[in-house]
C-alpha cells in the first residue's frame, strides 16, 4: 500500500516535472490545439540593418497526417523572386525600371540536415511547377533519403541567408532606413493535399497556402528597436552588445511576419477580449486614437457576426512613408496599415484598411483556403465583409469617401473598379492565369464582393449571416475549396443556389437589365368601337404628343399577340374617368440570369411592383388604369450591384436625362480629381497597398 501511495506521488512529481519542462520549452496560450499542427517552427534570426541582411537557423518539425508515404518535400523561397529580373514574379509584373545591384534580394539555403546530422543539401533541387521558367528560384524540393512513413514526423535544421529587397521591387518585405516589414523571409515547406504537393512558384498577383503550426520564434535586433510580431512576446533580452532578442510564440498560425524601427510610437487598447498594440510612425501620431477605433470596430464586427476570435492579440503596424510595399497586408495576429500626414476624416482610408486586413484573420487566417488557386474564397469574401461593415457602422452613404460634398460609398468604389473588366474571367482561376492584374484584382475582390451583396439582397441578411457563420465554423482551420462555400449556402438557405453560384462564380456573364421603353396613352371612348389614343412615350424622338385612331379588334389582338400581363383598373373603368393604357418593356441585355422587382409610378401616387424571373429576352407590362403611368424601375431597391449599367435602370414618361447628365458630369469630374492624387490611387488601387 506504502509502495503504491510512494510510486503515486514519484509518478505526479515526474509528471509534474515534466510539464512543467515542457510549459517551459513551448509556452502555450491555449489549453489545447485548435489546428493540425503540421508545419512547426522554431526560428533563430538576426537583423543587420547596415547590410540589410537577415541570417536564420530553422528547426522545421513537419507531421505526415497526409496518409501517404512521403518520400520528398517541398519548399518556398519566396524572396527569390527578387533574385534578378528573369524570375516568373518579376516577368509577370513587368517591372521596367532600372534596377540597382544592391536593391535585389534574394534566400539562400546554406544547409539542410536532419536533426540526427544527416546533410541533405545536396538533394535539393529547384522546381517550377507553374511554369517553365527554369530561372526561377522560388520553389525546391527535397529528395529524402527514408520515407516518411504516415503518422510520423521528420524534423530538419534550415541554415538560410537572405537579403531583404528594396524599392522599386521590394513587395511586402521591405527595408526603409531604419524600418524593417520582414514577411515570407523563411524557408516554408508547401502543402501536401489531395495526394501531392500544392507549392507554387510566388508569382506578382497571388498570396499564400499554408499548413498550421507553432512558431518559435527569436529575433536579434538592436536594442534600442522596437518588435511587432505574429503571436505574443514571450521575452525580451538585452544581449549587452548593443543587440537584443526578442523571442515571440504563437500557436495555431500558417504564417509568421515581423516588424522592427526605433521610430515606432506604441499606442495600446482593447476591444472585446482581444488587447490592440498599435506601432505607428511619428508623423502619424495625431492620427492614432483613427487606428486604435478602426481596429476595435473590425474586432467586435467580425466577432459579433462571424465568430469568434480566438488570439489575444492583435497588432497594427503603420509603415513608413515610402514603404507602402508593405502596407494593407495581413499576417496571423499582425496586419499593417496605411496612412498619409493630413489625411482627411472623411477619406476613410485607414479604417477601410485596417478592417479589411482584420478581416483576413478570419478568411485568410482561421479559415486558411488555396490564395494562390483560389483567391476570392479570402479576397472576395474579406471585400464583402469589409463592405458591409463600413456601411453598418460608417452609414449606407458615403462611408468610404465623405468630402467636399463628395459621397462615396465602399459598394459603389468597388462596383467602378468592377466596371473595369467585368466579363475578362471568371471568378475562380488560378492567380496567374488572369488577363491582367487588374483582371485578377477585379475577381478577387471586387466581383466576388458584389455577387456576394447581391445573394445577401437576394436571400436577406438573416440567412446570408447565417451562411456565413457556418461557413467559418465548419471550415475554420482547414483548407476549403469553393464548392464547400457552395454546398454550405445551399444547405443553410435551404435551397439549390447553384443558378447563381455557376453564373457568378464560374461564368463571364454580364447581368444588364433596362427599361426599354415607357409609355402612356390616354383612351378616350369614341362612338363604342374606336378608341383614340393619345401618346406620350418617353423616347429622345417621341416628347410630342400624337394622336392614334385604333380599332377595338386591333387592340385586343397585339395584345393577344404579345403575350403582356395587362392589369385594368376595373372600377375606374366604370366610371366616366379618362383612363389610360400605359406599359413598360424590360430587356434583358446580359447573359446573367437573375429575378428583378420593377415599381412603377403613377401620377395618383400609386406605386406597383411587379416581380420578374428575369429568364427571358424580354417582359412587358400593361396595365389600364385611371391614372398615367410616370416612371419604371428595375430594382427600385438597389439590390442588384452587379447590374453593369444603373442608367438604362429607369425611364420616366417625361425625359430627364438633363439632369441625369449634369450629375453624372458632376460625379466624374470629382472621381477624375480623386484618381489624379497620386496617394489616393496609391490607396485604393492596389498599386502601393497589397490589401
Ligand atoms: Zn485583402
Amino acid at each position: 500500500m506504502e509502495n503504491k501511495i510512494i510510486c503515486a506521488i514519484v509518478f505526479l512529481i515526474g509528471l509534474m516535472l515534466l510539464l512543467f519542462q515542457q510549459a517551459k520549452a513551448q509556452p502555450t496560450i491555449f489549453k489545447q490545439p485548435l489546428s493540425p499542427r503540421i508545419a512547426n517552427y522554431d526560428i533563430d534570426v538576426r537583423l543587420d540593418t547596415e547590410k540589410k541582411m537577415i541570417y536564420g537557423r530553422e528547426k522545421l518539425t513537419w507531421f505526415n497526417k497526409t496518409g501517404d508515404v512521403i518520400t520528398e518535400l517541398q519548399f518556398h523561397l519566396y524572396w527569390n523572386a527578387f533574385r534578378n529580373n528573369k524570375s516568373t514574379f518579376m516577368i509577370e509584373s513587368n517591372n521596367s525600371s532600372d534596377i540597382d545591384e544592391e536593391d535585389w534580394g534574394f534566400i539562400e539555403v546554406d544547409k539542410i540536415n536532419l536533426l540526427n546530422g544527416d546533410d541533405l543539401t545536396s538533394k535539393m533541387e529547384f522546381i517550377h511547377p507553374d511554369d517553365d521558367n527554369a530561372d526561377d528560384k522560388t520553389v525546391f524540393r527535397l529528395l529524402l533519403s527514408s520515407p516518411i512513413l504516415p503518422d510520423q514526423s521528420i524534423k530538419l535544421n534550415i541554415d538560410f541567408t537572405a537579403k531583404i529587397p528594396q524599392s522599386p521591387i521590394a513587395n511586402r518585405a521591405i527595408a526603409e532606413h531604419e524600418y524593417f516589414f520582414i514577411s515570407q523571409w523563411f524557408p516554408k515547406i508547401g502543402i501536401y493535399i489531395d495526394g501531392k504537393w500544392n507549392c507554387h512558384q510566388y508569382h506578382h498577383h497571388s498570396e499564400f497556402f499554408a499548413d498550421y503550426g507553432v512558431y518559435n520564434v527569436n529575433i536579434t535586433i538592436p536594442e534600442k528597436n522596437i518588435v511587432g510580431a505574429t503571436g505574443i512576446e514571450v521575452e525580451a533580452k538585452n544581449n549587452g552588445d548593443g543587440t537584443a532578442i526578442h523571442s515571440y510564440h504563437a500557436e495555431d498560425v500558417h504564417d509568421f511576419a515581423w516588424t522592427t524601427s526605433p521610430e515606432f510610437i506604441e499606442v495600446k487598447g482593447k476591444s472585446q477580449d482581444v488587447n490592440i498594440r498599435i506601432l505607428l510612425q511619428p508623423d502619424h501620431k495625431g492620427q492614432a486614437q483613427r487606428h486604435l477605433e478602426a481596429a476595435k470596430v473590425a474586432v467586435e464586427y467580425f466577432q459579433n457576426w462571424y465568430g469568434d476570435y480566438p488570439f489575444p492579440n492583435l497588432t497594427v503596424v503603420d509603415p513608413r512613408r515610402n514603404a507602402m510595399a508593405s502596407g494593407g497586408m495581413e499576417y496571423p495576429t499582425l496586419i499593417t496599415a496605411g496612412t498619409f500626414y493630413g489625411i482627411p476624416e472623411g477619406l476613410r482610408m485607414v479604417e477601410m484598411i485596417i478592417i479589411h486586413e482584420f478581416g483576413h484573420n478570419f478568411w485568410y487566417h482561421l479559415v486558411a483556403s488555396n490564395e494562390f488557386e483560389e483567391a476570392w474564397l479570402d479576397e472576395g469574401i474579406n471585400s464583402y465583409c469589409e463592405n458591409l461593415i463600413l456601411a453598418d457602422h460608417y452609414g449606407p452613404i458615403g462611408n468610404l469617401i465623405d468630402i467636399m460634398g463628395i459621397e462615396i460609398s465602399d459598394w459603389q468604389f468597388s462596383r467602378l473598379q468592377y466596371l473595369i473588366f467585368p466579363d475578362l474571367d471568371p471568378i475562380v482561376q488560378k492567380s496567374w492565369e488572369y488577363y491582367s492584374g487588374n483582371s485578377y484584382a477585379v475577381n478577387a475582390y471586387q466581383k466576388p464582393a458584389l455577387m456576394l451583396i447581391t445573394l445577401q439582397n437576394y436571400l436577406g441578411k438573416e440567412t446570408m449571416q447565417r451562411i456565413m457563420r457556418a461557413y467559418f465554423e465548419r471550415w475554420k482551420f482547414k483548407h476549403p475549396k469553393t464548392q464547400d462555400v457552395i454546398d454550405v449556402a445551399n444547405e443553410v438557405a435551404g435551397q439549390d443556389l447553384n443558378w447563381f453560384f455557376d453564373q457568378a462564380l464560374f461564368g463571364t456573364a454580364v447581368l444588364d437589365y433596362s427599361v426599354e421603353k415607357i409609355f402612356t396613352l390616354e383612351v378616350k371612348k369614341n362612338d363604342g368601337y374606336d378608341f383614340m389614343f393619345s401618346v406620350q412615350e418617353e423616347d429622345s424622338s417621341a416628347t410630342d404628343t400624337t394622336k392614334v385612331d385604333v380599332t377595338n379588334e386591333k387592340m385586343s389582338k397585339n395584345l393577344e399577340t404579345d403575350s403582356v400581363s395587362l392589369k385594368s383598373d376595373a372600377d375606374s373603368a366604370k366610371t366616366s374617368q379618362n383612363m389610360y393604357y400605359s406599359g413598360v418593356d424590360i430587356r434583358r441585355l446580359g447573359d446573367f440570369k437573375f429575378p428583378v422587382e420593377i415599381e412603377m409610378t403613377f401620377e395618383n401616387g400609386e406605386r406597383i411592383r411587379e416581380q420578374w424571373d428575369g429568364l427571358d429576352l424580354w417582359k412587358k407590362l400593361r396595365y389600364t388604369k385611371a391614372t398615367k403611368l410616370v416612371s419604371a424601375t428595375v430594382d427600385p431597391d438597389h439590390k442588384i450591384p452587379i447590374d453593369i449599367n444603373f442608367t438604362n435602370n429607369s425611364r420616366t414618361v417625361k425625359s430627364q436625362s438633363k439632369g441625369i447628365n449634369k450629375l453624372a458630369i458632376r460625379f466624374l469630374f470629382w472621381m477624375q480629381l480623386l484618381l489624379d492624387q497620386p496617394e489616393f490611387l496609391n490607396a485604393f488601387t492596389g498599386m502601393g497597398f497589397n490589401l
